[in-house]
């Protein structure tokens, strides 16, 4: 049937949008979660609820996990390891590549498929047309799956390797983090001098937007070429000028006595390659400090 039953283990918000839309897309749905009160809003929306994780890994062959980490997973299901066999686990909880690559070890040696991943929006567009996820592991269990998962959204298969989708996660969530971070610090800087989040934000969220065409005229495609082709030529945005803003940014932040942390491990990306007299390359070159941090 193109409506096959899933099994839903986690009921988080993220672990609840994603039965809302399965049911929603016409799929039986079984749920468990540790803590049984928060399955009652799905239930009362369909979804069927099981008296013990093996009963909620028996309903069907695909069971997906929305919990707080891998250790969860374990937590939950090395009590029902027996009703593994046969079944495909979809791990969609945020953890370190590692203790991905290690859970889907375990799987295997239990007898089920495994594949990992990660929901790239927030749980009220999980099911819309804005909705994608990264999913990597076992190909042949996904082929199996692909219709159903792609009802959460569209999914981005990137090959056999489960740790890999959890790396694209957390990789997300690094430029995510860094500029909500980057958002709160202004904020407080500009906060010195009595302007208010709600004049501010709105004003740098233009900026935001246009990081793309400002970062890369000709496409983010082409820039993302140079970057892997080592050409750090510069493009109107050398590492002098770009190093110099840097230090402004840190030297504001230090005279009004806010944090910063954050603009010195910004200022210390341009100082490391400056010292090596490449001032006239473009900003890329960041990147092998990055890569290669002092020890
Ligand atoms: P949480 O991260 O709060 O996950 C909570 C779920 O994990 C609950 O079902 C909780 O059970 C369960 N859990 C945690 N520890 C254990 C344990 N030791 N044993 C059994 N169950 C456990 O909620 P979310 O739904 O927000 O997130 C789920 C996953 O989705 C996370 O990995 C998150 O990073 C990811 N995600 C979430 C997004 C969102 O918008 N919320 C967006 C994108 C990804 P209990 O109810 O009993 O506490």
């Amino acid at each position: 049937p193109s409506t096959p039953p899933v099994t839903v283990i986690g009921l988080g918000p993220m672990g609840q949008a994603m039965v809302r839309t399965l049911l929603g897309a016409g799929h039986p749905v079984t749920v468990w979660n540790r803590t049984a009160a928060r399955a009652e809003q799905v239930v009362s929306a369909g979804a069927r609820p099981a008296a013990s994780p093996a009963e909620a890994v028996e309903a069907g062959d695909l069971v997906i996990l929305s919990l707080t980490d891998y250790q969860a997973m374990h937590d939950i299901l090395d009590g029902a390891a027996a009703s593994l066999p046969g079944r495909t686990l979809v791990n969609l909880s945020s953890d370190t590549p590692s203790a991905t690559r290690d859970a889907a070890t375990w799987a295997r040696a239990h007898g089920a498929a495994f594949l990992t991943g990660g929901m790239m929006v927030p749980a009220p567009m999980v099911g819309t047309d804005r909705s994608y996820l990264y999913v990597s592991g076992d190909e042949e269990a996904f082929e199996a799956h692909q219709a159903t998962l792609g009802r959460l959204g569209q999914v981005r298969f990137l090959g056999e390797d489960p740790g890999r989708s959890q790396l694209m996660y957390q990789a997300h969530l690094d430029v995510f983090l860094t500029a909500l971070s980057g958002f709160a610090h202004a904020t407080a800087l500009v906060g010195s001098a009595g302007i208010t989040a709600e004049e501010f934000l709105p004003e740098v969220v233009e900026l935001f937007r246009a990081i793309p065409d400002m970062i890369a005229a000709d496409g983010m495609d082409a820039l993302g070429a140079r970057i892997d082709a080592g050409d750090h030529s510069d493009r109107g945005s050398n590492l002098t000028m770009m190093g110099a803003t840097a230090d402004h940014v840190h030297a504001a932040s230090e005279a009004v006595g806010i944090d910063t942390a954050l603009p010195r491990a910004v200022q210390e990306h341009y100082h490391r390659q400056l010292v090596e007299g490449r001032g006239a390359e473009g900003w890329t070159r960041i990147i092998d400090g990055i890569r290669a941090p002092r020890k």
